[in-house]
This record gives C-alpha cells, structure tokens and sequence, in this order.
C-alpha cells in the first residue's frame, strides 16, 4: 500500500482556512492532524478535536521529548503537530492535512520534503479585516497582532507550492480539492512506474 500524502495548509488568522479545510475534511480522502497548544480553549471548541489543550511545561517536555513534528510560537502561545499520529495516518495510507502557521510549515517542508505546501490568501485586507472583526472571537488587541502577524506570514506565500485565494468558499475548497486530487493521481501513477521498472529488472 502506498503511504498517504502530506498536506500542509497555511494562511493568515481570518482567511477562512479553518472552515476549507473542514469542508475538505467533509468531502473524505483526507484526514485532519489535531494539534496540541497552550492557548486557551475557546466557546465551541473540544478538546481532542480542536486541540489538544496542555500547558506550557508539558508542551516543552513533548519538544524536548521529539514527540513534535513542528511547532511554533504564535502571538505568545504554542502550537505543534504531534509527531506519532500523523506517520500513523500516513503510514496507514490516508492522506493527511496540517493546518499550521508558516514557521511550522516550512519546518515541515525542510524534514519532509514530499510534503505539499498550500497557502490561503484572502481577497483584501479590508476583508480579512472584516472577516476577523465579525467572528467575535478575539478582542482588539488580538486581531491587531493577527493582522501584523498576517505581513509576516503573506511574505512566506511564495515559498509556498500552491496559493489559492478564499474569496467564494466553495471555489476555493473546489481549488484546493483538484489540488490535492491531482498530487495524489500523480504520485500514484509515479509508484505505478516505479513498479514496473522494478519489475522488468
Ligand atoms: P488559532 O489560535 O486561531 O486556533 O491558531 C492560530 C494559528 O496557529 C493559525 O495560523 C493556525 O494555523 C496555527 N496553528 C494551529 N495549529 C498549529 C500547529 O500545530 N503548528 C503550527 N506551527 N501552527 C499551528
């Protein structure tokens, strides 16, 4: 059996990247890597299925531990890949997704090259603005720092293998959907090829 592909999708705070990547995960082929993180559990969210909850001390023992794949300092908080689910996944053959900041995905990038790295934009900053200031969910402090940690992360885009715009929702979960279909069609037919070579060995 062919081991899963890797996925990782990044975009500023606002973008809308929660929601695609839920949609993705809605439409199956593809499973979600639950992070671990010490920022504070919010209305609407569950622990195992949002985050892994876990407090600074225990989050440097998982890192001193090697039991991350990534992680990342965002805002004054961490946030990290557990490393032993995700080769499970893969290993089982499913095709996995990490929604994770660009320090994060770069690291991802630099241990696992096949890894495919996409970013999501918005279609303005005043949207993106907008679209963070009519979820509710942070204060005003918080979306300033969002928004400047947004320049940061927009110039790491090009580094990036895919960057699709979230303007109409389901055109961009279309986008990214064809994407991965694509990667994973083509990978397929590489290890098809790689059989057959061996084969005639
Ligand atoms: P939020 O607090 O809005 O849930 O997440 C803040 C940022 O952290 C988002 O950009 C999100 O993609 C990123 N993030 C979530 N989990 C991880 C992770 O495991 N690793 C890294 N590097 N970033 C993450």
């Amino acid at each position: 059996m062919n081991k899963g592909a890797l996925f990782v999708i990044s975009g500023p705070s606002g973008t809308g990247k929660g929601t695609v990547c839920t949609e993705l995960i809605n439409r199956g082929d593809v499973f979600l890597s639950v992070s671990a993180t010490t920022r504070d559990k919010r209305a609407g969210e569950t622990e195992g299925v949002t985050y892994y909850y876990t407090d600074k001390a225990r989050f440097e023992e998982m890192i001193a531990g090697g039991e991350m794949l990534e992680w990342a300092n965002y805002n004054g908080n961490y946030y990290g890949t557990p490393k032993a689910a995700v080769e499970k996944m893969l290993a089982e053959g499913r095709n996995v997704i990490l929604e994770i900041e660009p320090q994060g995905a770069l690291a991802v990038k630099a241990k696992m090259p096949e890894a495919v790295l996409i970013f999501i934009i918005p279609p303005s900053i005043e949207v993106l603005k907008n679209r963070l200031v009519d979820r509710g969910r942070e204060n005003d402090e918080e979306i300033e720092q969002r928004l400047a940690a947004a320049i940061w992360e927009m110039e790491q885009a090009e580094k990036y293998n895919y960057i699709i715009v979230n303007d109409v929702l389901a055109d961009c979960v279309d986008e990214i959907s064809n994407v991965m279909a694509g990667v994973v069609d083509m990978r397929n037919k590489v290890y098809a090829l790689l059989e057959e070579a061996k084969e005639r060995k």
